[in-house]
């Protein structure tokens, strides 16, 4: 076997990301509230080769097409950083109310359970610029939108959105009309 072949041999033994999850996430009934099933990533974020392999999934549909990452606080940070690390590009952090310290644009939103804000700083990001939004869950969409909505209104191109999990009952991609939503595993 030339040394070609035996790589390909050993990535085709790597676990794909979608084994990499099944094996991994963790999903807590009724956390934090009744009737919620919560969706835990941090055993994948904890764990070096399935982190590697969710960012490099992550990215992958965007490649070439975006300047920086933006993460949703606090779990997309994680993704994000790591994302705008592998690409060479920048992180922009999307921040729950009142943690930003200079003028920001803010977007109210309904959440699965509750309501909240969401800002940006509005000097962060030049118009124009592109820029790949990651989050850890998509449910009924609620704070993906809100982070598109702040980023439209600062003129910056939204390319698209990136999640590792995609509630599917809760339809949330109906809530991002006219974005790009890729997601690595349905559930
Ligand atoms: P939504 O705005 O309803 O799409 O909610 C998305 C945000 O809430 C993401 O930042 C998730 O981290 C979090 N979230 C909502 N529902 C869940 C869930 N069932 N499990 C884990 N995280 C969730």
């Amino acid at each position: 076997m030339n040394s070609s072949a035996s790589q390909d041999a050993a990535s085709s033994k790597a676990p794909t990301v979608d084994a990499l999850l099944d094996q991994l996430l963790e999903t807590i009934q009724d956390y934090p509230e009744p009737g919620i099933s919560f969706k835990d990533l941090t055993p994948v974020f904890a764990d070096g080769t399935a982190l590697r392999a969710v960012v490099d999934a992550l990215i992958k549909p965007f490649e070439g097409q975006f300047d920086a990452v933006a993460g949703v606080e606090a779990r997309g940070f994680l993704l994000a950083a790591a994302a705008a690390y592998a690409s060479g590009t920048g992180v922009i952090t999307v921040r729950k109310a009142g943690k930003l310290p200079r003028e920001v644009y803010r977007e109210d939103y309904g959440l699965e359970y509750g309501s909240a804000s969401l800002e940006l700083h509005r000097e962060d990001t030049p118009p124009g610029t592109r820029v790949l939004i990651l989050d850890d869950v998509l449910a009924t969409g609620g704070t993906l939108a809100a982070a598109a909505r702040l980023f439209e209104r600062a003129g910056v191109h939204v390319t698209g959105i990136g999640v590792v999990l995609e509630l599917e009952a809760l339809t949330g991609r109906s809530a991002l009309p006219g974005h790009r939503v890729e997601s690595l595993k349905l559930v």
